[in-house]
């Protein structure tokens, strides 16, 4: 759910995500603030890359957004943090979830996150009382991850990977698995075996195979075609496994 950048608010929609339904976004961020600077990104090349955690927009400026929409607007069935970066940089995403969850408490709430910031145990913490977590792990390998996700220096899979399986261990929401194929780079088998091994020991409620519906940051990362995305969903046959592939 890319934002331009231009926005003055924080919500973004309702829009019918292919993957949650109506879902109304809530974008923490200063466009565009990630740990990552992802090659196939739909909201362009990261400019703030960093993994320090800060208050971007106030606590009470988004509690009152979300005041003022239900007001006038049909109810989502789900909201959403996500947006142009990575919301587990906001500091204030453990209060917002805390408060939205008293004062909605009938709806779901859901998390998108790259895991980076996973190996944070106040991170962890903090996320615990969301419905569904979607967590990206696009690469097992470190060239691979770099190839894809462009990090911050000093990020590499193996302590996320232990982060995301420290969550597992506490985490009672859905926890589904979110693998964006980016053709040539992560979609040879040896690649696919090795995120196979991890979804194994995570056990995650279910594997999203994802691939690119609009521009990507790089011209070079296409769509996989429907034929491919079948093969590697055998790959994944052992998981409750969905794909999403260009509208
Ligand atoms: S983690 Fe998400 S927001 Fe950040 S660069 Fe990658 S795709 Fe874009």
């Amino acid at each position: 759910m890319p934002r331009s950048g231009n926005e003055t608010t924080c919500l973004f929609g309702p829009v019918r995500s292919r993957r949650l339904g109506h879902s109304l976004g809530i974008d923490l961020l200063k466009f565009k603030t990630c740990t990552l600077d992802c090659a196939f990104c739909e909201c362009g090349r990261t400019t703030q890359l960093t993994d320090t955690r800060q208050v971007f927009i106030p606590t009470e400026k988004v509690l009152q957004e979300l005041d003022n929409f239900f007001v006038t607007q049909d109810a989502p069935e789900v909201l959403t943090f996500s947006g142009g970066g990575e919301p587990t940089l906001a500091k204030n995403l453990g209060a917002l979830i805390r408060q939205i969850k008293r004062r909605y408490p009938s709806y779901k709430l859901c998390l998108l996150t790259n895991s980076t910031l996973l190996p944070n145990p106040q991170v962890r913490a903090e996320i615990l009382p969301v419905d569904i977590i979607i967590p990206s792990l696009n690469a097992v390998s470190p060239k691979t991850f770099n190839q894809i996700n462009r990090p911050l220096d000093g990020l590499t899979p193996a302590p996320i990977m232990d982060g995301l399986l420290e969550l597992k261990k506490n985490y009672t929401g859905q926890l589904l698995l979110e693998i964006f194929i980016v053709p040539g780079v992560n979609d040879g088998e040896a690649e696919l075996a090795k995120l196979r091994d991890f979804a194994a020991q995570l056990q995650p409620d279910g594997i999203q195979l994802n691939s690119l519906d609009r521009r990507g940051a790089e011209a070079w990362v296409q769509p996989v075609s429907a034929e491919n995305m079948q093969k590697i969903k055998e790959i994944f046959k052992d998981f409750n496994t969905n794909y999403y592939l260009k509208r």
